[in-house]
């Protein structure tokens, strides 16, 4: 006998179809659930107002300004007037690494602007270098209120981002301005006075400290320590000149 569709009973028919029905209506219900959940979990990763951007990859510094200016990671996102991301040459040789904006730097959005800055600009100038050749930085990209010294966990946060600075600018020297940012990248809590006079490793590239440009204008004595490191800092310039490691 055939078991065409004429044959099938029609109560048994009407039956197949409500629970083919029920079936497509229990697959939809699943389907929002599902989409429901995958809402909230986002929700849960990201708060208002944040941009959602990788935090590796970006191939040049105003790439990777544009895509993390927004931070709010930590406490000091709320309390900045401008986000100091760095300034000079995209693919500098020379990098220094200073500790955090102050009160000029965070209403211009600039990196040592104040006195600190313009002092630093002559210390460049004595070892034959302007900003437009080098690149300065930060370990934090905002100002910690009342110019204080960065929390642990403030470094913490915003560490990746001077990370991939670093990758992006590929400096073939660097030079930490100051305490915090020596420690900090050398993960240490060795004295800085210990630290200088000497070519540290980080991560391959000659890694050189001296005395940020602050403590230079309260500490007149500093200054002529600062001479003897930045005149290291100029031999090591030259040295990976001649070995064409640096190219003019
Ligand atoms: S200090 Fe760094 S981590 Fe904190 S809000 Fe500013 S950019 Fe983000």
């Amino acid at each position: 006998m055939s078991r065409g569709k004429k044959n099938i009973d029609p109560e048994v028919s009407l039956l197949l179809k409500r629970i083919a029905k029920s079936q497509v209506e229990s697959g939809l219900k699943e389907m929002v659930i599902s989409r429901v959940n995958i809402k909230r979990k986002r929700e849960k990763l990201i708060t208002p107002g944040q941009k959602v951007q990788p935090v590796v990859g970006f191939s040049s510094p105003d790439e990777h300004c544009r895509a993390i200016s927004e931070c709010q990671k930590c406490s000091l996102g709320a309390t900045r007037t401008k986000f100091v991301y760095g300034v000079g040459k995209a693919k500098a040789d020379i990098l220094f690494i200073g500790e955090a904006p102050g009160r000029d730097e965070d209403l211009k959005g600039e990196p040592f602007v104040g006195r600190a800055g313009q002092l630093l600009d002559k210390i460049l100038a004595a070892i034959k270098f302007t900003r437009g050749e080098i690149y300065i930085a930060n370990i934090l990209k905002c100002r910690p209120p009342s110019n204080r010294d960065p929390l642990p966990e403030e470094i913490q946060t915003c560490l990746p981002y001077l990370m991939e600075q670093i990758r992006i600018i590929n400096p073939k020297i660097i030079c930490a301005l100051g305490r915090i940012s020596a420690q900090t990248l050398l993960q240490t809590t060795t004295p800085i006075g210990k630290l200088r006079k000497q070519w540290h490793n980080y991560n391959g590239i000659p890694f050189i400290i001296t005395y940020h440009p602050a403590a230079l204008l309260r500490f007149e004595s500093y200054k002529k320590d600062c001479w003897e490191d930045m005149k290291m800092l100029r031999a090591k310039y030259d040295e990976l000149k001649s070995k064409k490691i640096i190219w003019p």
